[in-house]
């Protein structure tokens, strides 16, 4: 079986058009598929939407999270909650392109346990953004302390051995493309064009980009934190300069009162700095260590005809893979209901 997985927040414009490219793209390349929606605490109609194509397409699989968690909150539950062998990821809003979809099935056939969807081009309406995603793979590529691919996202196709080695690594502070990288397995690549957003505004705020950038720095470099000891050279080079200046000054009494002014302004702001770096990382630890779950799940709607299958299954693993799910089977009288 083939699942994708995809996270919905407020998408009710394309919900039902993008199940549809889905479906038309599997149809055919796997004999057993399904989609695994997971509703991030949308407020407009896309669970009524989602449930609706339930009703009537038995490979749709609808995974309602307590509130609104973020992408990487609605991912994580959405990958524990599919069953397939081979599982991919995408956004659900035609950026990563459902028509890719055979293409990474084909790979995964030929042998490849990752499959990784690589940009080859970008559209971007958002000029801001569009200037950014470029700077923020140099920055990671300079930075990283193990090769990640650039220009890729979520979007991509891992092997059940490959995803549960992704799964079960507790990190709360995840950048995905990182770790599925340093999971290893036989990897492969399939290129393709990104489109810009078919309907509906983009859901992720700018600070909640920064911060995904920043996780995926801190957690694949130490080198920030070496920071410090580059800014204590300049500082110290600084005051050397300094001192010699007004050794050699005219008027050493304004000289004096500029330099210490300005070596007191330049070293505060430096600490500063280091200080600010030490904190993502402490930020960071402090996370782990209050081990709070990534996202957590109400229920899970599966279609009647897929129920039988997994009366009795434990949906999520015995061990805390950063998801708790307080209820994981579909509910009897829902399921009626969507029939
Ligand atoms: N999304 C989500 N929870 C959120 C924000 C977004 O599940 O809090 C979903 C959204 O519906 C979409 C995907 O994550 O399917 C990517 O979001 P978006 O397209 O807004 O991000 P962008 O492409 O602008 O980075
Ligand atoms: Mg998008």
């Amino acid at each position: 079986m083939v699942s994708v997985v995809v996270p919905i927040y407020n998408e009710e414009e394309l919900i039902v058009r993008f199940h549809e490219a889905v479906a038309g793209a599997l149809t055919g390349v796997a004999d057993e598929w399904e989609v695994v929606y997971v509703n991030d605490g949308s407020t407009d109609s896309s669970l009524e939407l989602l449930r609706g194509l339930q009703a009537v397409d038995s490979h749709v699989v609808v995974v309602e999270l307590s509130r609104n968690w973020g992408h990487m909150g609605a991912i994580s539950a959405g990958l524990h909650t599919a069953r397939g062998r081979a599982v991919v990821l995408m956004d659900g809003d035609f950026q990563d392109p459902p028509e890719v979809l055979p293409d990474l099935i084909e790979e995964w056939r030929k042998g490849a346990e990752v499959v990784v969807a690589v940009r080859r081009s970008r559209q971007e309406s958002r000029k801001l953004l569009a200037m950014l995603f470029p700077m923020f793979y140099r920055v990671l590529g300079t930075l990283s302390d193990y090769p990640i691919p650039l220009n890729a996202g979520i979007f991509s196709l891992m092997d059940r051995k490959a995803l549960d080695s992704v799964l079960a690594l507790q990190e709360k502070n995840r950048y995905l493309p990182g770790l599925r990288a340093w999971v290893g397995f036989r990897n492969s690549i399939v290129y393709y064009d990104r489109q810009d957003r078919a309907g509906g505004e983009g859901k992720l705020s700018f600070l909640s980009r920064i911060k995904y950038a920043m996780d995926a720095i801190t957690s694949f470099s130490y080198k920030p934190l070496r920071l410090s000891f580059a800014l204590f050279g300049l500082s110290t080079s600084l005051a050397v300069v300094l001192l010699l200046s007004m050794l050699l000054a005219s008027n050493p009494v304004t000289l004096a009162a500029l330099g210490i002014t300005a070596a007191v302004f330049f070293t505060g702001s430096l600490l500063l700095l280091c200080v600010g770096v030490l904190g993502e990382y402490v930020g960071r630890v402090y996370d782990e260590v209050r081990d709070r779950p990534l996202s957590l799940i109400s229920r899970v709607h599966r279609s009647p005809v897929s129920v039988s299958a997994q009366i009795g299954m434990v949906a999520v693993p015995s061990a805390n893979f950063g998801i708790r799910a307080p209820e994981v089977f579909a509910e009897p009288e829902k399921i009626t209901k969507a029939a």
